[in-house]
Order: structure tokens, then C-alpha cells, then sequence
């Protein structure tokens, strides 16, 4: 018998990618194991089913699942769907693991052993799995063609007949991997571009893609590469320092995160008040709460004159190519337990125990259980 993996067309409202694309799909295929997806799972990113070699189709989600060990998804499943999952069966997304108590609790209930992408170790061993990098490269740069097209100037500097046009003023929020693609997405479209973190290593990234960096003097470095959160002081001076740059860009991009907290509030209602007229914001960040104070999340608002955009969910407007580096960071995290069609997991492994989220009816990562512990308190 060799593994059956399993993918289903992902069901979440706007979500166009899949977790299995013709390229895994034949490659986990070369690993022995057989490949079965719901019919038209990869049509959004523009897979057809005839493009995924030597897998079957299944017309319903109970076909897709049965017997299935292995099941790729994008979005996590919802409770109908894990009630269709067979009890036992190893399952791989972007789970949202901090979100949903009921999810986890149907998910222990059938003894799903889930791993969840977003609790990946980042270590350089598994940069070719790292899902929430090669999405949130597609986020950048998607924040810099919406930029581009919302902008109500030219982004390059042109010489005309009528005249010299200056180029458009955009400002980075934020230098982690979707905001140095943004910072290249607009430089490559000839805008004018700075940008800032809090990060002390980002100075160096930010001016090596062409691009000033804005010096607040507050440096946070904290955990694991990541930024800390600000104390009130630092987010005074950076407030300060940050007003000037705010005030004079036309297009301020905000990428700036906290893993597992909500997003920091950088751009105060008071800040948009000074900005120029028709200048745009691209939030980012609306996603974990917005960056702007007035960032309404999945919405376009109008303050003052400035348009502020809080999009969702940006990777899921380039469905190929989000699918298909998604699809790849998954073929990296799995097939190194594949031999000879069989699934075998070292329990040792720092990858594998970093990124299980639920293994013999429980909770197997310690901040998600104690998330879940204080909502079942609150
Ligand atoms: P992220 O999405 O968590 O945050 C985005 C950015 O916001 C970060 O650069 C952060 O410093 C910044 N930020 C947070 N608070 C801020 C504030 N108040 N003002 C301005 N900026 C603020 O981060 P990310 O893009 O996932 O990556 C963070 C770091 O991890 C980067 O150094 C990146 O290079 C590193 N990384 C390492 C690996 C690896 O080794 N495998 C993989 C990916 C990323």
C-alpha cells in the first residue's frame, strides 16, 4: 500500500490557490505515493486536471478523503470538511493556529496529527519550505502594483514635451520580506523610494535595493530575527521622525508585523490629517488589524483626501505563481519522510516538532495551547 495524498478545492470565500500543483504532484508521485484531488481543485490558479500527470479525480469532497494519510491544504478546513477527514489522516496548511478553538478541539477529536506552515522554525535549513516567506513576496509585491495603479502620478520620472514630471514619493513601512519586495517592486517602476524598520539589519537591505532609509533611531530587535514590540517612549520618537516622511509621500506602503500579535498602529489618524491630498496608503497589515489607524481590513476608505486601502488576502491574486512556490514549500517539508511510497516521520526532527500543531487528540505547541487556554479563561 502506498500513501494516498490528497487535495481538495479550497472552499474559503476569495481564495484562488491550491496546495497541490502538477509539478508536486508528479513528484510526489516519483516518491511512490499515489495523488488524489477533487476535481477542478487547481482551475483558480489555472491547473487544469488534465495537467496533473497520472493523479485521480474525485467529484465530491468524501471521494477526495477516503483513504486518504496526507491531505495538503491552503486555508484551514471547516468543521464539515475535518468531519470528512478520515480519524488519524496527517494534514498540512496554513491553519491560522492561534484563531479557532473549535477548530483545534474537531481536529483532536478525530486525531488529526496537523502540521500548521505558520509555526515553521525559520532556520536556514528550512528556507525552501518557508511558506509565509514565498507569500508574503507575492503580498509585497502586489502592495507595489496597487500602489502603482491607485497613484494618481507617474511613478518614474519622465522628461516630455509639456515638461519634466517629477517621480512619485512612496514610503515602506516595514523592510521584512514582503516590504523589500515592495521597495523592488516600486523601484523597478521607477518611484523615488524610502523606507524604514526597526530592525537594525534592514538599513542595509533597504539601501541596497536603491532605496534611503528613514532614520528614527529606535532599533527593536527581538526573538528569533524578528522585531519586539515598541515601548511607549520608542513609538513616540518614532512617531515623530516618521510624521515628516508620512507628510510628504504620495503613496505609503505598511508591511510592519509582530508574529502571533496585532499589527503595531505606526501611521495615527493625526498623521494621515498631514498627509497630500490624493496621496494613497496600501495597509498590509489589515490583515492583523491594519498599520493606519484607519485601515478598515478588506476595505477602501477615503480620509482627509487620502485613499487608504486595507487589502486581504493579496497572494490569492496571483494564483499561479503563489500555488506553485506553496505547492513547492510543501514538497520540501514532506519529502524527506517519504521513502518507498511510505510515510515515516523522525519525531526528533526540529522542522517536524516546530511546526506540529496537533498530534494524539492534543495540542502539541506550547504558545497555541496557552492561547487557548486564556480564550477558554476570558
Ligand atoms: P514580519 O512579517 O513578522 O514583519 C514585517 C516587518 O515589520 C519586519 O521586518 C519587522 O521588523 C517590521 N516591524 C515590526 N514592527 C515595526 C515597527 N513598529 N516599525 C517598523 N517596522 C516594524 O517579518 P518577516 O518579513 O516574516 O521577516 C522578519 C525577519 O525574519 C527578517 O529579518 C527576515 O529576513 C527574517 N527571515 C528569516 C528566514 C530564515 O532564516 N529562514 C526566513 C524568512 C525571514
Amino acid at each position: 500500500m502506498t500513501i494516498k495524498i490528497a487535495t481538495a478545492r479550497e472552499r474559503a470565500p476569495g481564495e484562488h490557490r491550491v496546495a497541490l500543483v502538477p509539478e508536486t504532484a508528479k513528484k510526489f508521485q516519483a516518491l511512490g505515493a499515489s495523488v488524489v484531488l477533487e476535481s477542478t481543485a487547481g482551475l483558480e490558479s489555472h491547473f487544469m486536471d488534465s495537467s496533473y500527470e497520472g493523479a485521480r479525480f474525485a467529484p465530491h469532497l468524501a471521494g477526495v478523503y477516503d483513504n486518504a494519510e496526507l491531505i495538503l491544504r491552503v486555508t484551514p478546513p471547516s468543521l464539515d470538511e475535518i468531519a470528512e477527514m478520515p480519524e488519524g489522516a496527517v494534514l498540512i496548511g496554513l491553519l491560522r493556529p492561534f484563531e479557532d478553538k473549535a477548530r483545534l478541539e474537531a481536529l483532536n477529536a478525530r486525531r488529526i496529527t496537523a502540521f500548521s506552515m505558520e509555526l515553521l522554525p525559520r532556520i536556514s535549513r528550512a528556507q525552501s519550505m518557508d511558506v509565509l516567506s514565498s507569500q508574503a513576496a507575492c503580498a509585497g509585491y502586489q502592495c507595489g502594483l496597487i500602489a502603482a495603479a491607485r497613484c494618481t502620478k507617474f511613478f518614474p520620472m519622465l522628461t516630455t514635451a509639456a515638461g519634466t514630471v517629477r517621480p512619485a514619493r512612496v514610503l515602506v513601512i516595514g523592510a521584512g520580506v514582503a516590504g523589500l519586495q515592495a521597495i523592488a517592486t516600486c523601484r523597478r517602476q521607477g518611484a523615488m523610494v524610502e523606507a524604514y524598520d526597526v530592525r537594525a539589519a534592514s538599513r542595509e537591505q533597504i539601501e541596497s535595493l536603491g532605496a534611503k532609509f528613514v532614520d528614527t533611531g529606535v532599533s527593536a530587535d527581538g526573538a528569533g530575527g524578528y522585531a519586539r514590540e515598541l515601548s511607549a517612549e520608542e513609538k513616540a520618537q518614532q512617531a515623530e521622525k516618521l510624521a515628516k516622511a508620512v507628510a510628504q509621500a504620495d503613496v505609503v506602503i505598511s508591511t510592519a508585523a509582530i508574529p502571533g500579535k496585532k499589527a503595531p498602529v505606526i501611521i495615527t489618524e493625526d498623521m494621515v490629517k498631514r498627509m497630500q491630498y490624493g496621496a494613497i496608503i496600501v495597509d498590509m497589515a489589515a490583515e492583523s488589524g491594519g498599520n493606519c489607524a484607519l485601515t478598515k481590513p478588506g476595505e477602501h476608505v477615503i480620509a482627509n483626501d487620502v485613499n487608504i486601502h486595507g487589502p486581504l488576502n493579496l497572494p490569492s491574486r496571483m494564483p499561479t505563481h503563489a500555488s506553485e512556490l506553496y505547492a513547492k514549500n510543501l514538497y520540501n517539508f514532506l519529502s524527506p519522510w517519504i521513502k518507498d511510497g511510505q510515510l515515516a516521520f523522525d519525531w526528533d526532527d526540529e522542522i517536524l516538532n516546530g511546526t506540529l500543531l496537533c498530534k494524539d487528540g492534543a495540542i502539541a505547541n506550547a504558545a497555541v495551547s496557552q492561547a487557548m487556554q486564556a480564550l477558554g479563561e476570558a
